[in-house]
């Protein structure tokens, strides 16, 4: 029985503010978010399967350099570019993750190509690179993921301690009725050699089953890991009775409790949509089949 469909993508929450964005630059992301929902919508009007609308919706963030993912990656702290990235399918629970990549153009597309082509959920580093190459991704040198304002950065974090973060991400009920999530990241600035957060983990930074939702998280890795935040939310939603909002609201408030930050995306059986986050801002964006698109960058929760 054909559905409608509801995509709905995150672009990092970090620092998301009217003083550091001015106008110019928020129109700026806002069209890329725009692009995004575009390339997601293009998969689900012509009757595509919401993985791929999420790959499509992911892949673009990640050719973007404005975006912490891809191309536009954060340093590590040893100055190169580490990224994760994961994919799951909420018909049969089959997922895919790449984490510490270092050369793959779209590290989304290395996850969906682990989902579909190997018997592992999860490859890292020089292992997932070969894996990638074998099936023929694009590569490029580690001068293609560098920018200079990631550079600066880097430089600023080496001088003192703080983070900078962003991932991106996108969860989608298809036509088909089928739940599907992804998660790209560099990571977060400064991160010690080979640290994995949580956007590569199946059930921590995305998740996506029928018999509840889908969800992509963005924010401190390390909190979202310790939670287990987007298996704890459709557990929540599957068991214990909890609206899609409902369950969203209590684990960003576990999240704060643990001392962590961060947002997230997700969306129900029925097409609905949670979008919320800790910080004061999320890079997102909201389709519905046959609405206008939304995009908003800055807070509160809720507003668009
Ligand atoms: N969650 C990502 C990580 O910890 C970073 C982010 O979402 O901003 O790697």
């Amino acid at each position: 029985m054909a559905t409608t469909y509801t995509l709905a993508i995150h672009a990092g929450c970090e620092g998301i503010t009217r003083e550091y964005y001015g106008p110019e630059a928020e129109q700026e992301h806002l069209s890329f978010l725009r692009k995004s929902l575009a390339a997601g919508r293009a998969v689900l009007d012509g009757g595509g399967h919401g993985l791929d609308a999420v790959c499509a919706a992911v892949e673009v963030l990640e050719d973007c350099p404005l975006f912490n993912a891809g191309r536009g990656s954060v340093f590590t702290h040893d100055g190169t570019i580490e990224m994760d990235a994961s994919v799951m399918s909420g018909a049969d629970l089959a997922a895919g993750a790449v984490a510490g990549v270092t050369g793959i153009r779209n590290p989304v597309r290395a996850a969906a190509l682990v989902l579909k082509k190997s018997p592992h959920v999860l490859l890292i580093g020089a292992g997932a690179e070969r894996f990638a190459e074998s099936c023929g991704l694009e590569r490029e040198d580690p001068g293609y993921f560098q920018t200079a304002r990631r550079r600066e950065e880097y430089l600023a974090a080496q001088k003192q301690a703080g983070e900078q973060f962003g991932t991106v991400g996108a969860v989608c009920l298809d036509g088909a009725g089928n739940l599907s999530a992804a998660s790209s990241t560099g990571g977060i600035t400064f991160k010690e050699y080979g640290r994995v957060g949580d956007s590569p983990v199946i059930g921590a930074g995305v998740y996506a089953d029928n018999a509840s939702c889908a969800v992509s998280c963005t924010g401190e890795g390390e909190f979202f890991l310790r939670r287990a935040a987007a298996k704890r939310i459709a557990a929540m939603v599957e068991f214990g009775g909890f609206s899609l909002e409902a369950a969203v609201a209590a684990v960003l408030d576990n999240i704060r409790t643990l001392g962590g930050k961060g947002g997230l995306i997700a969306v129900d059986t029925a097409g609905r949509a949670a979008i919320s986050f800790t910080t004061r801002g999320m890079f997102r964006g909201l389709a519905w089949q046959g609405e206008t698109d939304r995009v908003a960058m800055f807070g509160p929760p809720g507003s668009w």
